[in-house]
């Protein structure tokens, strides 16, 4: 079985730009940090990215980004993931103040 990060998962799905509702492009980017460096460290423990080892102490940092054509911007994942959750709680409280119209007007 192999393991798939709950980043990848996100990334396998369609995503959809906030501001036109155009479909995001995934983009990738390969950095070449110091394994010792703050951020190779920040990034093993937040799982962000994918870091493969080497001989030179040097790790390979990949990270991805999502990209809208239409209105040239980019999105972290972090920031993708705040937008989906916002919407689906203004989704989520939507129905419920629907439900509560309908129980109102069946009332009277
Ligand atoms: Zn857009």
């Amino acid at each position: 079985m192999t393991h798939v990060s709950s980043m990848e998962l996100f990334l396998l799905k369609k995503h959809y730009c906030v501001q036109c509702g155009n479909r995001l492009n995934r983009k990738k980017i390969i950095r070449i940090i110091d394994e010792n460096s703050e951020e190779a460290h920040k990034h093993r423990i937040g799982f962000v990215g994918d870091i493969g080892g080497s001989d030179s102490g040097d790790v390979k940092l990949t990270t991805y980004y999502l990209e809208c054509k239409e209105c040239n911007r980019t999105f972290t994942v972090k920031e993708q993931r705040e937008i989906e959750k916002e919407k689906k709680l203004l989704k989520k409280e939507e129905k419920r103040k629907q439900k509560e119209l309908a129980k109102a007007g069946h009332k009277n």
